[in-house]
C-alpha cells in the first residue's frame, strides 16, 4: 500500500490562511507548479532556499508515492526592472551593458542555476518550461480574456482590467488586500499610462523601437506580461485546476494574485487548490537581494570567499543549515549558524556511520516505531523539517544508546530504524555524506590540482610564466579558478 495512504499531510494555504488537509485532485496524482528564475543574474542563496523548500516538499510527496509531476519553469522573457509593467526587461538590460545577445544572457545563467541546484543535489523538476517557447500559448490566453470582457487593448499594449474584474470576483482573494485599499494607497499619476486604472496590469506590452526581444502578435509587436507566463505555462502542463503552487513570500502579490484573476477570467475557475509561499533568507538584518547588493553567492559559501563568513563550507551543510529553519520563517543567514549546522551535520553523518556496526538484541528497549512515526507526522505538518531534524537527533541519541548498552534494538527495529534514517536524511532532506563525497573525487581532484599549484611555482622560480601562466589559463577552462595570496596559491571551481 501507498504510503500516501496512511500519512497525511496538512498544508499551510495562503489562500485559506490556514493548514488544511492535503487531497490531490486525482487520488495518487500531485500537480506542482513553482515560479521559476528570471535568467538574468547568478543566483544568490536566498533564491535557492526557496527552490530548496519545494525541492524537499517534491521529494517528500514522491516518497509518499504520490506521482508527481513538478513544473518550475525559466522567465526567460516579459520580467521587468522593479517587476513593473514600464521599464526595462531585466535579461535586455544586462544584455545591452554586456554587449551580447538576450538569449545568451539567458543561456548563461540557466546553465549557472543547474549548476548550481546540481551541487546542492536538488532533484530536476519534471517539466522546465520556458516563457519564450510558450508565446503561442500566451496570446491565446490574451485573446480569450479580452473575449470574456477583462483585457483591452490599447497603444498595442493590453491591460488586465482589474477594476471590473473585482466586480464579480475577489482582487486580492489571495493577498488578503481590497481594492479600495489598493486604489487609495496608488501614486500613480494620472494621464501617464494607457491604463484605465493605475491597479490594472499588462497581459501584453508594445515593444518600443530599442526593445529587441519582440514578438508578433495581433495587437503588436512586443512582449507578454510576467504574470502571464506562469498562467499559461502551468495551465498547459498540469490543467486549469490544479494542486500546488509555490513560489517565494514576495511573489504572493502582485504576481499570484494576477495569475489567480488571469485563470478566473480566462477559464472561469480559480487555478489552485494550495497555494504555497517560503519565506525569505535575510542577511544583516535585510532580506537577501541582488537589486541591493546585500547577497551571497553560493560559490562564495563553497571557496569562503565572502566578508560575512571565516571559512568554506560544503553544499551538504549549507542545505542542512537551511532545512534546520522551517520553510515559512524567515531565515538569518550567519557564520555562527553555518558552523552549528556544520557540528550537527558532522554529529548526524557520524552516527549514521556507526548503525551498521549496532550490536542487536532479542527485543527492543526503545520504541522505533513511535520514533518512526514522529518523522512522519513532523514533515506531514506543513514539511516541518527543523522537527523532522530534532527527531533525528533524537535518532542520534538512540545509537549511541544502543552503542553504550543503555538500551537495546532487536533486528527488525534495526532495518527499519536505518531504513527510516536514509529515507529521511538522503531521500528526503536530500543531504549527502561529505566524507563519503570526499573519498570519492574531491580529495582526488584536490591533491591534482595541488600538484599542478606546485609545479607551477616552479615554473615561476624557473622564470619560466609561459608554463605557469598556461597551467593557470588551462585549469581556468576547465573550471578550476587559482588564487594567489598572501599565504600561497588555492583554488575554486564553479
Ligand atoms: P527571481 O529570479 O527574482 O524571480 O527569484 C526567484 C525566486 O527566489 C522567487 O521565488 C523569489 O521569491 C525567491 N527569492 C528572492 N529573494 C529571496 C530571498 N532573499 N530569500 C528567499 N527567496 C528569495
Ligand atoms: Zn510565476
Amino acid at each position: 500500500m501507498e504510503l500516501y495512504k496512511q500519512q497525511h499531510i496538512k498544508i499551510y494555504n495562503s489562500l485559506s490562511g490556514e493548514k488544511d488537509n492535503f487531497k490531490p485532485i486525482n487520488d495518487g496524482y500531485v500537480g506542482m507548479y513553482v515560479c521559476g528564475p528570471t535568467v538574468y543574474s547568478n543566483v544568490h542563496l536566498g533564491n535557492v532556499r526557496t527552490f530548496m523548500s519545494f525541492d524537499v516538499i517534491f521529494r517528500y510527496l514522491k516518497h509518499l508515492g504520490y506521482k508527481v509531476r513538478y513544473v518550475r519553469n525559466i522567465t526567460d522573457a516579459g520580467h521587468l526592472e522593479n517587476d513593473a509593467d514600464v521599464g526595462e526587461d531585466r535579461i535586455a538590460k544586462k544584455a545591452r551593458l554586456e554587449e551580447i545577445e538576450p538569449m545568451e544572457v539567458v543561456q548563461r545563467y540557466t546553465v549557472d542555476f543547474h549548476n548550481i541546484l546540481n551541487t546542492f543535489n536538488f532533484l530536476p523538476p519534471s517539466i522546465e518550461p520556458t516563457a519564450t517557447g510558450h508565446i503561442i500559448e500566451q496570446i491565446e490566453l490574451i485573446k480569450t480574456i479580452i473575449d470574456n470582457g477583462f483585457g483591452y487593448e490599447v497603444n498595442g499594449s493590453v491591460y488586465f482590467d482589474v477594476h471590473k474584474y473585482n466586480k464579480t470576483n475577489n482582487y486580492g482573494i489571495l493577498s488578503k488586500r481590497k481594492l479600495e485599499d489598493l486604489i487609495h494607497n496608488t501614486r500613480e499619476l494620472e494621464g501617464q499610462s494607457d491604463k484605465k486604472n493605475p491597479q490594472d496590469f499588462a497581459l501584453w506590452k508594445k515593444a518600443e523601437p530599442t526593445h529587441i526581444m519582440r514578438w508578433p502578435s495581433p495587437w503588436s509587436d512586443g512582449f507578454p506580461g510576467w504574470h502571464l507566463e506562469c498562467t499559461a505555462m502551468s495551465t498547459k502542463y498540469l490543467g486549469e485546476h490544479f494542486d500546488i503552487h509555490g513560489g517565494g513570500m514576495d511573489l504572493k502579490f502582485p504576481h499570484h494574485e494576477c495569475e489567480i484573476a488571469q485563470n478566473q477570467a480566462a477559464k472561469g475557475k480559480t487555478p489552485v487548490n494550495y497555494w504555497m509561499h517560503a519565506n525569505m533568507l535575510i542577511m544583516n538584518g535585510k532580506k537577501m537581494a541582488k537589486s541591493t547588493g546585500n547577497f551571497i553567492l553560493p560559490t562564495e559559501i563553497f571557496t569562503g570567499d565572502n566578508k560575512n563568513i571565516t571559512k568554506a563550507f560544503t553544499p551538504s551543510v549549507a542545505r542542512f543549515f537551511m532545512l534546520q529553519a522551517h520553510y515559512r520563517s524567515i531565515l538569518d543567514f550567519t557564520n555562527d549558524g553555518l558552523l552549528a549546522s556544520e557540528k550537527g551535520y558532522n554529529r548526524l553523518m557520524e552516527a549514521i556511520g556507526q548503525l551498521q556496526d549496532l550490536k542487536t538484541s532479542e527485543t527492543s528497549t526503545l520504541d522505533i516505531q513511535a520514533w518512526i512515526q514522529k518523522c512522519y507526522d513532523a514533515m506531514n505538518d506543513d514539511f516541518n523539517t527543523p522537527i523532522l531534524i530534532a527527531n533525528l537527533f533524537e535518532g542520534v541519541k538512540y545509537i549511541n544508546q544502543i552503542k553504550e548498552g543503555s538500551e537495546t534494538i532487536s533486528l527488525k527495529d534495526l532495518e527499519n530504524f536505518k531504513n527510516t534514517i536514509n529515507a529521511f536524511v538522503y531521500d528526503i532532506l536530500g543531504l549527502k555524506n561529505d566524507k563519503t563525497n570526499a573519498a570519492n573525487g574531491t580529495d582526488k581532484l584536490s591533491g591534482a590540482v595541488q600538484l599542478l599549484i606546485k609545479l607551477r611555482q616552479e615554473a615561476r622560480i624557473n622564470k619560466d610564466f609561459a608554463l605557469s601562466d598556461q597551467i593557470r589559463d588551462e585549469l581556468a577552462e576547465a573550471g578550476i579558478q587559482l588564487n594567489d595570496g598572501k599565504e600561497g596559491t588555492t583554488f575554486s571551481t564553479n
